[in-house]
């Protein structure tokens, strides 16, 4: 399945229910919910986060308006997963 697809199927679902995905709110700052994405680690993330082999891992999180806004919100995402999965 492609990324967009991934994110066609499951974007409407995360945003139905947040909270049972463990979202509460803004990722970087704890804000307030305004976007939810979905995270696809590169392969060399992807396996420091304990991806299974032939596995593909995605993350899904939040974002609000003012973090949605940031240039670099993608990088700073994945410092932040890596950081939270011990693996930085
Ligand atoms: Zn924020």
């Amino acid at each position: 399945m492609t990324e967009d697809e991934l994110c066609r199927i499951w974007v409407p679902r995360v945003l139905a229910d947040p909270s049972a995905f463990g979202l509460d709110g803004c990722l970087l700052c704890g804000g307030p919910m305004k976007v939810v994405g979905l995270f696809f680690p590169n392969p060399d993330v992807a396996k420091r986060l304990g991806q299974p082999k032939g596995k593909q891992r995605v993350v899904f999180y939040a974002l609000c308006a003012a973090c949605n806004d940031l240039p670099d919100k993608v990088e700073k995402v994945e410092l932040f997963l890596l950081a939270n999965a011990g693996v930085q």
